[in-house]
């Protein structure tokens, strides 16, 4: 069976940057199972995926538009500690939720100046070319109850 639309699929991957260090891998003898087609994976590695079948090995370079996007630099911003109500302690590389026009978004400090904070907008791995090496270990018919769900059950998958 090679992967289309509605099927969920099992790899094994290991995510490196173009300096070879490694980002995020699956858990060993654990493959990450996802729902083809629907938006779960980055569209860069999803569409190398499709076609493809069970046992098949490939590398796949995906650059920062179909990742997770370019680095913005307008979502980066300078505040004042005193503007991060109900933070007791704002650490470097702590993540924050917060309301903005757009809907909920994640800001991450990267820097702290005296009573300056630079909260970064931007999804930790945007800009960044990734390099993924994976191994297809399953490719199945996706059940009714993971299609009305949008993402996979069982083994590997979502657990409710
Ligand atoms: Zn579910």
């Amino acid at each position: 069976m090679s992967i289309s639309r509605d099927q969920v699929v099992s790899i094994h991957y290991t995510l490196t940057d173009d300096a070879g260090e490694v980002i995020d891998a699956s858990t060993a003898g654990e493959p990450f199972a996802y729902l083809h087609g629907h938006g779960n994976l980055i569209p860069g590695l999803e569409r190398e995926l499709t076609g493809r079948n069970a046992g098949e090995r490939l590398q796949v370079k995906v650059s920062p538009a179909d990742g997770y996007g370019e680095y913005d630099g307008k979502l980066v911003q300078r505040v004042p500690r005193r503007a991060l109500q109900g933070v007791p302690e704002v650490k470097l590389g702590m993540r924050l939720q917060a309301h903005t026009a757009e809907g909920p978004r994640t800001l991450t400090v990267t820097h702290l100046a005296g009573d300056m904070v630079t909260l970064d907008g931007n999804h930790p791995l945007a800009g960044r070319t990734l390099n993924f090496a994976v191994e297809i270990a399953a490719v199945r018919a996706a059940t009714g109850e993971e299609l009305a769900h949008g993402h996979v059950h069982g083994a590997g998958g979502h657990h409710h």
